[in-house]
């Protein structure tokens, strides 16, 4: 049997299977899904399959699959948003430098395996100029090259890109598949199974980092608290935490688009709570302390709020100046004694 590292996506898994069986894995696929929902996972997994020397690839044992895994090897390369060399500040988009860099390279071949892979993360951030310079690459690609291109904003990704792809779509796993993956082959406990899994919103590698590291529900716990706080505060406290986030941003960007999107979930579970089905809420151990402020908001309100939650990621992913996003989020906030 193949040892996938991905788990609960067997029409990705079974797919692939087939067409490694046959030979015919494609140049280039498009991997899609939300953060945290397994996608750098289903890449590696495919470049161990394209380098596996054991009997069924990817066979997770061989010193190619092991090698992969470890992040030694020198024929998986990763593509990403980096800083300018001129001006030292971060990007906004994948460059056409990096993909000529990347092109004088898949010219050379794989150096230790059988196949070359790159990873290209993320793939909506190929400019029209950057995904132009790669266009050749997609349409004749050297010999043993394989594009891993991943986007959580599918629909972002130019249509160019987007056709020249194969498309690999990873579906939320279900609360069970989730838990039973935590207690089966990760050892929790079955009751902080079931929690984390309704936490995970069908993301496992979410269910898996909060399983491992009690940092990640404390971590959210404080981002809830820091969400409370806002909603009861004053302007300036509220500017203040947009600093803050704002200046987070600017080093690391996901933990604070987790946070947006944890106070999303937050007030979409408002909204369940006020239209009488707290137990479709996602935030099952905040559910007291959300329907003690269910009856403050309208269900408006909560709308309007949950949409400019929304709005504001969006703004973030597109690059617009953080603190002016934020900002304007702290302004949209209705605040309910
Ligand atoms: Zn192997």
């Amino acid at each position: 049997m193949p040892h996938w590292s991905i788990l609960g996506q067997e029409h990705i898994t079974s797919h692939l299977g087939n067409s490694i069986a046959q030979g015919r894995l494609s140049h280039a696929y498009l991997i899609a899904g939300p953060p945290l929902s397994g996608k750098t996972t289903l890449a590696l997994d495919i470049a161990r399959a394209l380098n596996c020397t054991g009997a069924d690839p990817p066979c997770g044992g061989c010193v190619q699959c092991r090698r992969i895994t470890l992040g030694r090897h020198a024929d998986v390369q990763v593509v990403t948003l980096s800083p300018d060399p001129r001006t030292g500040r971060m990007r906004n988009a994948i460059a056409i430098e990096q993909v000529r860099e990347m092109e004088q390279r898949a010219a050379l071949g794989p150096f230790e395996g059988k196949s070359l892979a790159f990873v290209i993360d993320p793939a909506d951030k190929l400019n029209a100029e950057s995904a132009n310079a790669l266009l050749k690459t997609l349409e004749e690609p050297p010999p043993r090259v394989t594009l891993l291109l991943l986007t959580s904003l599918e629909q972002e990704v130019l249509p160019t890109i987007r056709s020249r792809c194969q498309a690999l779509e990873l579906k939320p796993l279900g609360q069970e598949v989730i838990a039973q993956a935590l207690t089966r082959e990760h050892n929790v406990a079955p009751e902080d199974a079931a929690l984390l899994a309704k936490l995970s919103g069908g993301k496992l590698g979410w269910a898996l980092a909060a399983a491992k590291d009690p940092k990640v529900l404390e971590g959210r716990q404080e981002r809830l608290e820091v969400l409370l706080e806002v909603l009861g505060s004053g302007l300036e406290r509220r500017f203040q935490v947009a600093q803050e986030m704002a200046a987070q941003f600017g080093r690391n960007r996901p933990p604070v688009l987790e946070a947006l999107a944890l106070w999303l979930s937050w007030w979409r579970d408002l909204l369940l709570v006020r239209a009488g089905a707290p137990q479709l809420a996602a935030n099952a151990d905040w559910q007291a302390s959300i329907a003690e402020r269910a009856a403050r908001y309208s269900a408006e309100e909560a709308r309007a709020v949950a949409r400019e939650v929304l709005a504001t990621m969006e703004r973030l992913e597109a690059n617009v100046n953080a603190r002016l996003a934020l900002d304007a989020l702290m302004l949209a906030m209705p605040r309910k004694k």
